[in-house]
């Protein structure tokens, strides 16, 4: 069950098929975007291993994901935020760094903590050249903590070293999803194994690295049961080889497979209660886990009923910092009963059973 055949890789079927899909959804994408400017920027509080920081997060524009460019993840809308043509000069990258460290001073906040995403992998050469990661580097070197993504293949002692060499302690992000190959690549189409995780977490350690793993709450064509089940399953998976877990609920994103599924009344994000029933679980765990669900309330985001989604918002939130389960117990409402109802009789073949 766990291991995905080797159809996957014929043309026209499995991943494949995927991938023409994704790349027909991603065509009808017009938009376009400024190299000078980051896709977003914004300061939050993070638990990390050596106490809570300010961090600011900055997601770069970087050309976007490879993985994306041949097709991509079937949730994932990312690309159709990034820059056409696959690549931004050092100069433009450099310029966008400035935008966030004038955005900091604007706030009057200096943060002791740097998340950098990429839309992509800030280790892939192609998106982010090794002078302009030696000069970033340079940059953030006042800082504590700082938090690099990339995908496993990407991961090299040296490229982590530019960081380390500056002192500061570093986390690699990596969005594993899942630890279940099969759900994997047959429900998210992202190629990589558990194996090549695995691998790269390695070379982090030995290059004095943490690993903070990304793991995607309600894949495609899982029930919500299902997708309880696999993440409860996948944390404790993961769990020996990251320090820190964040539970990404899904969120139906522009021109992705989702979204084609939400708007054929295929698929539903899952509710908050499932977010709050996890975190509650997996408490027991050494691990951090964490949960920021993006669009919580909304449709296309993780929603409970609609008059209890921001209390049960606001005590995931609570949760994060605190890592005490007990603030999940406080928020009730009848819905939960529906939400009940949902885990026992949704499958595979009659999903969404409530929108
Ligand atoms: S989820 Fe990551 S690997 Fe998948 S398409 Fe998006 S950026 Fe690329
Ligand atoms: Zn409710």
């Amino acid at each position: 069950m766990d291991q995905p055949s080797y159809d996957v890789y014929e043309l026209e079927k499995g991943m494949d098929a995927h991938n023409l899909t994704m790349r027909e959804i991603r065509s009808h994408n017009q938009r376009t975007y400024d190299s000078k400017s980051p896709t977003r920027i914004w300061i939050d509080e993070d638990n990390t291993p050596s106490g809570i920081y300010k961090s600011l997060t900055i997601i770069l524009n970087t050309g976007g994901c490879r993985w994306a460019r041949a097709g991509g993840c079937t949730m994932c809308g990312y690309v159709a935020e990034s820059v056409a043509g696959g690549s931004v000069s050092h100069e433009d990258l450099l310029a966008q760094i400035q935008v966030a460290l004038d955005y900091e001073k604007q706030k009057n906040i200096h943060c002791g903590q740097i998340k950098i995403y990429t839309s992509g992998s800030f280790f892939d050469e192609r998106e982010i050249p090794p002078t302009t990661r030696e000069e970033i580097a340079k940059i953030f070197s006042n800082r504590d903590r700082i938090v690099i993504e990339s995908l496993p293949d990407f991961v090299t002692e040296q490229k982590i070293s530019d960081f380390t060499n500056m002192d500061l302690s570093v986390d690699i992000a990596i969005g594993l999803e899942t630890a279940s190959d099969r759900i994997r690549h047959d429900c998210i189409n992202k190629y990589f194994t558990f194996e090549d995780f695995i691998a790269a977490s390695t070379i982090a350690n030995q290059a004095g690295a943490g690993i903070k793993a990304y793991l995607l709450l309600k894949p495609p064509f899982l029930s919500e049961v299902e997708a309880i089940t696999d993440m409860i399953d996948s944390i404790d998976q993961v769990s020996p080889y990251a320090h820190t877990i964040s539970m990404n609920p899904s969120n139906v994103q522009r021109h992705t497979l989702v979204e084609q599924l939400y708007f054929s009344h295929g698929y539903r994000p899952p509710w908050l209660w499932s977010i709050s029933s996890i975190l509650r679980e997996t408490a027991k765990t050494n691990i951090i886990v964490v949960s920021d669900p993006v669009g919580a309330g909304s449709d296309r985001g993780p929603h409970n009923c609609g008059s209890c989604d921001d209390i049960v918002f606001r005590s995931i939130k609570d949760f994060n910092l605190r890592q005490d389960p007990s603030v999940l117990s406080e928020p009730s409402c009848d819905c939960q009963e529906t939400w009940k109802f949902i885990l026992e009789n949704e499958t595979g073949y009659n999903l969404p059973l409530l929108h």
